[in-house]
């Protein structure tokens, strides 16, 4: 699907709903059995002008506003969580670091390829013993002379197979905490660097997840993202604004799961489903309020990040219960493997981990609730 990109949120909803329906629906089984994207598939979307979202047309982007990437996600979620994740990571935990921390070089270099899909995105921040604390990190570099030599595993990294650009988060000096992680451009082909294993999943199959290895990865002044010693803050912003991706992608699958249970009760109305009906589609209403409270904020340039922890804590939830509740209203054809209702119930069990978890948003907001200069209304 080629053309120049669409004006305005609705807009890009039709590119995306058009093309989930042509291009990803009638292989998103497929995706999930045989766990990954075919490359027609991937063809069509590097064409699709998704990748360019949210990066302004004079480094090769589509544009788009917060407002449209969410509803790309959206659609694209409902159709195959899969795809709608390789798109969220490319753009918000890869291309938009770079477009916000990096320098025009940088961008010549590294963003241009991303905007154009010419390039896939990816971000590795989490290792074997980091995850939710990730100033706990491991992953070290040293510096000799003006270049950076890296060496550390990288756990659970999405889209690192097909990657051309990760940003990769290591340490100076673990003592040094927080201030001790700097943020780094990694192209996959330098040496030193491999993918050691893809990750079979319970859910989410078809989007690559991955333990990489550096192994003396040895990198040009260049590569850094930011200033030295700033690499944490770089990617908790990227992750604020990440969540909001993510609760779109959840917000995609919550639809499909209504749907998919709205198609069943049709298909045999009995009385106790028509209740469950109508409590999924409250749900659904009040996640995609909180997805669109929240693009609409980071739009406006206003703080967001309760905002994004809010969203996606009630898409993830919303996506969970919807799909849960429907594999009941489905029965008993939804137990069968391979079935919408069951892929959708594992495909929905992943958005409460991805990008900070449950817990981990509800620490964010408990500080954010607590904060001094919160009034008692607030
Ligand atoms: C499909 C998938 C794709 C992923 N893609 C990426 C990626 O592209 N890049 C990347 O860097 N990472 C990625 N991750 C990793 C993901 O971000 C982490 O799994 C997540 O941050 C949690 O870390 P952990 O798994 O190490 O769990 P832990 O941090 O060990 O947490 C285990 C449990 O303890 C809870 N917990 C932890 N700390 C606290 C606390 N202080 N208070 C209360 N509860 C707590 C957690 O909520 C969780 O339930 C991916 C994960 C999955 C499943």
């Amino acid at each position: 699907m080629n053309g120049p990109p669409p004006t305005g949120t609705d807009g890009w909803r039709e590119r995306a709903h058009v093309f989930a329906e042509r291009e990803i629906s009638p292989h998103a089984a497929e995706i999930d059995r045989e766990d990954r994207v075919p490359d027609p598939l991937l063809r069509s979307l590097r064409s699709s002008g998704f990748f360019g979202l949210g990066i302004p047309p004079e480094w090769g982007g589509s544009g788009g506003d917060t407002r449209s990437i969410v509803a790309v996600l959206e659609e694209l979620a409902r159709a195959s969580s899969a795809v709608a994740v390789l798109v969220a990571v490319h753009q918000s935990v890869c291309a938009a670091p770079i477009l916000r921390w990096g320098t025009p070089e940088q961008k010549e270099t590294f963003l241009r390829p991303l905007a154009r899909g010419e390039r896939i995105g990816a971000f590795g921040l989490t290792e074997p013993g980091a995850g939710s604390d990730t100033a706990r990190i491991a992953c070290r570099y040293v510096r000799e002379g003006a270049e950076f030599v890296l060496h550390g595993t990288k756990m659970f990294t999405s889209n690192a197979v097909s990657a051309g650009t990760i940003l990769v988060f290591a340490t100076s000096d673990p003592s040094l905490g927080a201030h001790g992680i700097s943020a780094f451009v990694v192209p996959p082909g330098t040496p030193g660097f491999s993918v050691a294993q893809r990750l079979d999943k319970l859910g989410l199959r078809g989007s690559e997840t991955t333990e990489l290895v550096l192994d003396g990865v040895r990198l040009p002044a260049e590569a850094l993202l930011g200033r030295e010693g700033e690499g944490l803050h770089v990617a908790l912003d990227a992750l604020s604004g990440g969540r909001v991706g993510i609760a779109s992608c959840a917000l995609g699958v919550a639809r499909a799961a209504f749907e998919e249970m709205r198609r069943a009760v049709r298909v045999r109305d009995e009385e106790w489903k028509r209740p469950v009906l109508a409590r999924a589609y409250t749900e659904l209403s009040a996640a995609r309020a909180l997805v669109e409270r929240a693009a609409a904020l980071k739009d406006a340039g206003a703080e967001y990040v309760e905002a994004a922890s809010v969203a996606k804590l009630s898409a993830s939830r919303a996506a969970f219960s919807i799909a849960s509740s429907g594999v009941d209203v489905a029965a008993p054809e939804s137990m069968r493997a391979g079935s919408p209702s069951e892929r959708l119930l594992r495909d929905a069990r992943v958005f409460p981990i991805v990008e900070g978890t449950t817990e981990i948003q509800e620490l964010i907001l408990a500080r954010w609730l607590l904060a001094p200069e919160r009034g008692p209304s607030s």
